[in-house]
């Protein structure tokens, strides 16, 4: 009933060269057709993967925007711009976004909402350090970033997101959540959700993110509540994505 969802986000990275490995390896593929497959290039290469996406499933996703329409803000991007490239995904409150750039949950809901109004689907990143893990406070965390956003919508906007569950310690450590701890956590952010209606709830796409690979996504996505991923250093390799989404 809710369609798998594999999204690729590049960060600094990646290249001309990459977009267009991309685009033939995906151009003769047989993948299963109620599969999203995103990819989540830097701007720069948007116009050049809209290119080169054409004749394959793949769509485009970008990894910030500015919750501005316009105006004053050098170096930033607006929801608006995106739009202009194919962009359908945007990813909001990243933990990268959230620590490097201290972007508040506030400052998130901002850009959440700022997607949701030029008809973006956000992808709601959430997930708890390693320290708030050992202290026993990972639900409290991560159910504070979904509600902080979620309370604030209207019920025709809370249909529209997607969250993505990316425990900070697993990203890019290559230390894996267990799929007994992120469907844990996923059941909780999915129960959350049923608090303003079980249709949201069944709904709900959910991505598993924090070093998922070809190796250990087929047992991730085997769990109930766990609709998809949000890939980083796997999604930088065709094989690799293209094994990934195959366990979708
Ligand atoms: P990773 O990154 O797969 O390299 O751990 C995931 C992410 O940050 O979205």
């Amino acid at each position: 009933m809710r369609t798998p969802l594999i999204a690729g986000n590049w960060k600094m990275n990646g290249s001309t060269a990459l977009i267009n490995d991309f685009g033939s390896a995906f151009a003769d593929v047989s993948l299963p057709e109620a599969l999203e497959i995103v990819v989540i290039p830097p701007f720069p290469y948007l116009e050049a993967a809209r290119q080169s996406f054409r004749n394959t499933p793949l769509q485009l996703g970008a990894q910030t925007l500015n919750p501005n329409g316009s105006g004053a803000h050098t170096g930033e991007v607006s929801g608006r711009m995106l739009q202009e490239f194919d962009v359908t995904y945007v990813l909001v409150g990243h933990s990268e976004r959230r620590e490097l750039y201290r972007e508040s949950d506030e400052q998130v809901f901002d850009r959440l909402l700022a997607a949701l109004h030029v008809g973006l689907k956000p992808i709601l990143c959430v997930g708890e350090s390693l320290a708030e893990r050992d202290a026993g406070q990972t639900m409290d965390v991560v159910l504070r970033q979904v509600g902080y956003a979620m309370a604030r919508l209207e019920p025709e906007q809370r249909q529209q997101v997607v969250i993505a569950y990316e425990p900070v310690w697993a990203i890019g450590t290559g230390r894996t959540a267990t799929p007994e701890q992120a469907q844990e956590v996923m059941a909780g952010i999915r129960a959350y959700q049923a608090g303003f209606s079980t249709t949201l709830a069944e709904q709900l796409r959910l991505l598993y993110g924090g070093s998922m690979n070809a190796k250990n996504a087929a047992e991730l996505l085997a769990q109930p509540d766990i609709d998809g991923g949000l890939v980083g250093g796997a999604s930088l390799k065709t094989d690799d994505f293209y094994a990934i989404c195959q366990s979708a």
